[in-house]
């Protein structure tokens, strides 16, 4: 067996029992599978076990890349980095999901490209200076600016805590994310990562993002 099916062996049970302490249905839950960093064939061997949501998080990096992996029709790609407005155009061709809108220019960029795509609002929840997304109070307004687009598909938010190897400390986080989902209506809640996925899961992720726990530790890029 390889590390890769072994891995996503595990990553299944961990999210399986997970949904299971909270009566969820895990296959309502999307396994994206992060790629940054590792080859356009560590892309294809996850394709061939099965995985076909890919999460990317520079637009450059996948650029390179998606040559590559064309060919892989009904694989999907999320960008899930932050994307800046100058770089929308692009992104636009190279994603079929961007999860990462944070205001409503960069949205606007992404509809004038005149593809379709469904895309996420990342919010930022902690007071932490590098971390990029729309603060809460400003969501009202940015989903407002993102429906008004008509080439764009609003599928719901996503956001990152402050990292810490206690996956316990991301649980106010992630609750908080559900609450503001649901007071806008929205559907999907993109969160939880390789060390926090069960926690996610029970507070009602609907697609966590899983590098390491699939693919090993990434080499600095
Ligand atoms: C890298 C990354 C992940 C995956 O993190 P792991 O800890 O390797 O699972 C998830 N989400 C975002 C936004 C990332 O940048």
């Amino acid at each position: 067996m390889s590390d890769l099916s072994r891995n996503l062996a595990v990553v299944r049970e961990r999210m399986a029992g997970a949904a299971a302490r909270v009566g969820r249905d895990p296959a309502q839950i999307t396994l994206l599978a992060v790629t940054k960093v590792f080859p356009a064939s560590t892309i294809r061997e996850a394709y061939e076990f099965g995985l076909r949501e890919f999460g990317e998080n520079y637009v450059q990096e996948f650029e390179t890349k998606a040559p590559e992996v064309a060919d892989l029709a009904d694989a999907r790609f999320h960008l899930i980095g932050h994307l800046q407005s100058n770089k929308a155009r692009r992104a636009a061709e190279l994603f079929q999901v961007i999860q990462t809108v944070d205001s409503p220019k960069l949205a606007r960029r992404l509809n004038e490209s005149g593809a379709r795509l469904d895309v996420m609002i990342e919010v930022k929840l902690s007071g932490e200076e590098a971390k990029s997304g729309a603060e809460p109070a400003a969501l009202g307004e940015l989903i407002a600016a993102v429906r008004a687009c008509s080439n764009l598909n609003l599928r719901g938010l996503m956001t990152m805590p402050p990292w810490s190897d206690d996956p316990e400390a991301s649980r106010p986080y992630f609750r908080r994310l559900r609450e503001l989902a649901g007071q806008h209506g929205l559907p999907e809640l993109s969160m939880g990562m390789s060390h926090d996925l069960e926690t996610a899961i029970e507070e009602g992720a609907t697609c966590v993002r899983v590098g390491t726990a699939l693919f090993g530790r990434r080499k600095k890029a």
